[in-house]
């Protein structure tokens, strides 16, 4: 409970409101590859303890990584590179059968040691951004991704305590099947629909169920079940 008499702020952000991000230049970036503009956003976690070690590394030219935007747990919005420059964040991988996802992408760094929820405030920047990055490069909501979907078993950001269906109810991400029928799950019919869902990078079974449940039920555990299929499940 707040103490009385000091204004609890708010943490109700309207989606239209222009951001003002904190310009923070890194030099870890480069023209897009082949005239590719941004079809993706790829979501990810910082891994580290604060949001400023986290600018450190992303702006220090020894390490060679960066990403367009950085959200800190206070909700503070930093941009380290143009939307037309190519960041270097995605690193290997593929998604819809596509490589070079960096040429391809937005990527918006989440401050979050991998270990906890992110905080409302931080969500509620990260639901402003979105949609204004999406309008502006027509991306739509299945364009939306995590560093864990394209690179199965190399990364596994944003994490299990990231709220996909929280960005799903907002068409802020690809909704999920919210009807897949109960039935045998074999292998061969999780591979042909996680494919279908963009799951295209050649990884083996186990590697693959992990980077789907980490998307859709990240407290899923043991051998493939029905469960594991239904979200993915194309009832169209
Ligand atoms: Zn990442």
């Amino acid at each position: 409970m707040p103490a009385a008499g000091i204004p609890v702020p708010s943490v109700v952000l309207s989606t239209t409101d222009p951001l003002t991000p904190i310009w923070h230049p890194s030099p870890n970036f480069g023209p897009r590859r082949d005239g590719l503009k941004p079809s993706l956003i790829v979501l990810h976690y910082t891994a580290m303890n604060t949001a400023q070690d986290a600018l450190d590394r992303l702006c220090d030219p020894a390490h060679e990584v960066s990403a367009h935007y950085l959200i800190g747990g206070d909700g503070t919005l930093w941009q380290m590179v143009r939307e037309q420059d190519r960041a270097w964040h995605a690193g290997a991988g593929e998604w819809c059968g596509q490589t070079d996802i960096n040429s391809r992408s937005i990527g918006i760094e989440l401050d979050n040691t991998g270990a906890h929820p992110f905080s409302e405030l931080q969500m509620g920047v990260l639901e402003q951004l979105l949609p204004q990055v999406m309008n502006r490069w027509g991306i739509g909501p299945n364009g939306v991704i995590g560093h864990s979907d394209m690179a199965p078993g190399r990364k596994f950001d944003p994490g299990p305590h990231f709220d996909w269906q929280r960005l799903e109810r907002k068409k802020l991400a690809a909704p999920r099947s919210p009807n897949g029928e109960a039935r045998p799950a074999t292998l061969d019919e999780f591979r042909t629909l996680a494919r279908a869902a963009g799951f295209s990078a050649d990884v083996d079974d186990e590697t693959l169920l992990s980077a789907v449940r980490l998307r859709y039920r990240p407290w899923g555990k043991g051998s493939l079940c029905a469960a594991d299929l239904a979200p993915l499940a194309n009832d169209a």
